[in-house]
């Protein structure tokens, strides 16, 4: 199978040497054909500027079928225009209704609604186009294939744009499609050629969610009761004793701890050195409000569910949830499931005690 790729004369020839460059990487039976002269850099592309406008599909799709009869490309090898231009439906890509194998797919504005390299989300559109094209006869069936409520599959419809990233993310097809593969008979070499590709796309977009995850967490300062983020407009928290006594002890077990090991002698030692930094009670009532922490009653052993921990650790996420923004929250509440280590996953380097 051949994909031949255009570049629309507005789209820089930079950019289209970038999606190139890693499209042609992927060797197999799908063939991407790209012309020298749409990724050299020939000073014109760059320098051009047109004003980006809003094409009708018939602009679009007329111009694949021009290219297609100047360069006399058979009818069953695909022709894809690349364009920075929006299009009347305002779809990022499409196949030709007319049923000719001709595409276009839109290389700009995808920062708008994907968080990544705008070379992805195009090279993931380009990657998926034999997929619709062995699967399906044409874009009527493609459409009457596609799931409205996105699943992070390449049949996605992808109404709301935003939801173009978690088909990136996954980097997956669902089952249904894949047993759609099976009936149609879609060359293994082909799906696999295609997976490696799509799963480039997926970790590229996940290695640049990660760094820009460090790059937006906040230090934390902790000064006596008040919990500082200065990365997120200088906001702080109070913690009462209890509060501030289960957040440092989870500060300082950085492999977590599970509920059930609370009641270990070196975690109540530890709870009550905590506690006695906040509290000017006598000692016998430190360890009793430690024991209480711990649900740690007279013949009284844990169990997995602890009501009285869970609930200092809820108000403690809760005042936490008004500080930090909702994507960063898990790096600084405490986490974890029934039984698991309850623990902070923030890196200590970005913690100050005062
Ligand atoms: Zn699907």
């Amino acid at each position: 199978m051949k994909i031949h790729l255009v570049r629309s004369e507005e789209v820089a020839t930079s950019h289209f040497g970038a999606i190139a460059d890693v499209i042609l990487k992927f060797r197999g039976p799908v063939e991407f054909v790209v012309r020298e002269e749409d990724v050299t850099e020939n000073g014109i592309a760059d320098v051009v500027d047109i004003d980006l406008k809003t094409l009708s599909w018939d602009t679009l799709f007329g111009f694949c079928e021009d290219y297609r009869t100047k360069r006399h490309i058979p009818k069953d090898e695909l022709v894809c225009l690349m364009t920075d231009h929006s299009n009347e439906r305002n779809w990022f890509s499409s196949w030709d209704p007319s049923g000719k194998l001709n595409f276009f797919i839109q290389t700009s504005a995808w920062e708008n609604f994907v968080e990544a390299d705008p070379v992805y989300p195009v090279i993931y559109e380009l990657a998926t186009l034999p997929f619709f094209t062995l699967t399906c006869e044409n874009l009527s069936d493609v459409l009457s294939k596609t799931h409205s409520s996105p699943k992070g599959c390449p049949f996605d419809m992808c109404q709301n744009k935003y939801d173009a990233l978690l088909r990136l993310r996954t980097g997956d097809i669902c089952l249904e499609h894949r047993d759609l593969f099976e009936i149609k008979d879609v060359p293994p070499a082909i799906t696999k050629q295609i997976y490696k590709i799509l799963d480039h796309v997926r970790n590229q977009i996940l290695f640049r969610g990660r760094s820009r995850i460090i790059k937006e967490l906040s230090p934390l300062i902790i000064s006596y009761k008040t919990l500082r983020f200065p990365g997120f407009l200088d906001s702080s928290v109070i913690l009462n004793p209890k509060q501030m006594t289960v957040f440092r002890f989870f500060l300082a077990n950085v492999e977590g701890v599970p509920f059930r090991h609370m009641t270990r002698p070196r975690h109540i030692q530890k709870l009550t050195e905590l506690y006695r930094n906040y509290s000017d009670s006598d000692e016998s009532t430190v360890i009793n409000r430690v024991n209480r922490i711990i649900n740690l009653r007279e013949g009284h052993q844990i169990e997995n569910h602890n009501v009285e921990l869970s609930q200092i650790i809820n108000k403690i996420n809760n005042k936490i949830s008004d500080c930090v923004p909702t994507g960063l929250l898990e790096h600084y509440q405490i986490t974890g499931d029934i039984g698991e280590p309850r623990l902070i996953k923030l890196d200590r380097n970005l913690i100050t005690m005062l």
